[in-house]
């Protein structure tokens, strides 16, 4: 929604007051997620508001006046809008009754024909009763578009604003509520290829999807006027995303890890090792480090890691982790084999819970006949020791890395998850 603040007096245009009206309103509407584009002031001439109404008409959903409303010649904002909207001003009971207490309360105050002025609402307009005033306020909606008058003196406005109109547009106001979905081992051309039958038909809530390295996310949207409406409408199509096949007859719930757009697989395998209470460490060569500094780069990472093993060389594999120099040679360092001799070396020198090693060939070279992008990952737990061969090919080196680190941080997720029995 478009919000456009309209501010009518001269006393605004000659510096004599301070528009604050525009910024109280501005401030409001923005607490309620409702856009204003436009902030203006206009004399109070009839010509210049009728042109300015014309604008506003043309550019915003939503016409906020303030000011003018009082009893003098000059107060020509509701006079000015009803020529504009080609509607009559009609007079309000409420208000009038209000008039009649005042004016029957002080009988030494002079009322005026122009008082009554006071009283009048454009017809058809919803009444905005001034509690701490006389001139009635409105709300009219003409041809989809919503006008708002309101008096000049903030002591009337804000009440006004605050007691009538909020909770006006508050109730018919939908705010926009999304849910980012995370995916990983799942490429985006292929997610996207297997609901492409959502995409094409999105409306409400809608679906945009979103790759970066080695993962994807999905972005669902929809305007609703309440987070309880939204989540409803969220968990739907979420349900329905999930229950879909890949290419590879995996329903999608397989690849998904986790929600939000401040996540990672890192962050979730983090939190699970934290909430299961375990320890982890990892034997790494062709990413040298990089599994161990994303898990640093968690606060309270000691809780759950306490060191680890970077070894690049064959020589500094069979050193560090005690594997026999022959058996490497023998196998070659690409392998299988490799890569579980490591896992159970560093899970035995450190007495980690859990460990996970990386060996492979980060390229742009092969290495023992293996094309870059060949990785063995190893997991070794208490009872069990395995290896994964994932091919990561057509990326750059620091690409093979970087999703093999996220392919490690996987399996140790899966591993936990399954401990857990929650897959
Ligand atoms: P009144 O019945 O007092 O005439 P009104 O609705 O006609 O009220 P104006 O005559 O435009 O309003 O302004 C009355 C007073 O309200 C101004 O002298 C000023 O003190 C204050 N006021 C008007 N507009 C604004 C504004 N945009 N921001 C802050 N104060 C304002």
């Amino acid at each position: 929604m478009k919000a456009e603040i309209i501010a009518v007096g001269t006393e605004i245009l000659t510096g004599q007051i301070v528009n604050t009206n525009a910024q109280f309103l501005s401030e409001k509407f923005a607490e309620l997620g409702i856009d204003v584009y436009f902030q203006t002031a206009v004399g109070d001439n009839e010509e210049r508001l009728l042109s300015l109404l014309d604008l506003a008409s043309q550019r915003s959903d939503m016409i906020v006046l303030c000011g003018g409303l009082g009893p003098t010649d000059d107060d020509l904002t509701k006079q000015t809008l009803a020529k504009f909207l080609k509607r009559p001003l009609v007079f309000d009971d409420q208000a009038m009754d209000k008039l009649n207490r005042f004016f029957a309360a002080r009988p030494a105050v002079l009322r005026t024909s122009n008082n009554e002025r006071q009283a009048q609402t454009i017809e058809g307009a919803l009444p905005l009763q001034n509690r701490t005033g006389l001139a009635v306020g409105g709300l009219i909606e003409v041809e989809e578009k919503t006008y708002i008058v309101l008096p000049g003196p903030p002591s009337e406005l804000k009440p006004m604003v605050q007691e009538q109109l909020l909770p006006l547009i508050d109730r018919d106001h939908q705010q926009l509520y999304s849910r980012v979905l995370r995916f990983f081992g799942i490429g985006e051309s292929q997610l996207v290829t297997v609901i492409d039958d959502f995409i094409k038909n999105q409306t409400d809530p809608t679906i945009a999807p979103y790759a970066k390295t080695g993962e994807v996310t999905l972005r669902l949207s929809t305007k609703a006027r309440s987070q309880e409406e939204a989540e409803q409408k969220l968990d739907q199509l979420e349900a329905a995303l999930m229950a879909v096949q890949s290419l590879e007859n995996q329903s999608l719930s397989s690849y998904f890890y986790g929600y939000g757009d401040d996540n990672s697989l890192a962050q979730v395998t983090f939190d699970l090792l934290k909430s299961s209470g375990k320890t982890i460490t990892a034997a790494e060569s062709l990413t040298a480090g990089l599994f161990q500094a994303s898990l640093a780069d968690f606060s309270g990472a000691s809780t759950v890691f306490n060191g680890g093993f970077v070894t690049y060389s064959m020589e500094e594999k069979s050193r560090m982790l005690g594997i026999p120099l022959v058996d490497l040679q023998a196998h070659g360092v690409v392998s299988a084999f490799t890569a579980e001799a490591m896992a159970a070396g560093a899970r035995s020198k450190t007495g980690a819970d859990l460990a996970i090693s990386l060996t492979g060939v980060a390229g742009p070279d092969s290495l023992e006949g293996q094309p870059a992008g060949t990785v063995f990952i190893g997991l070794a737990t208490a009872d069990s020791l395995e290896s994964h061969l994932v091919k990561i090919s057509g990326r750059s080196r620091s690409d093979v890395r970087e999703i093999a680190v996220l392919h490690a941080f996987n399996l140790v997720r899966k591993a936990l998850l399954k401990e857990k029995n929650l897959v």
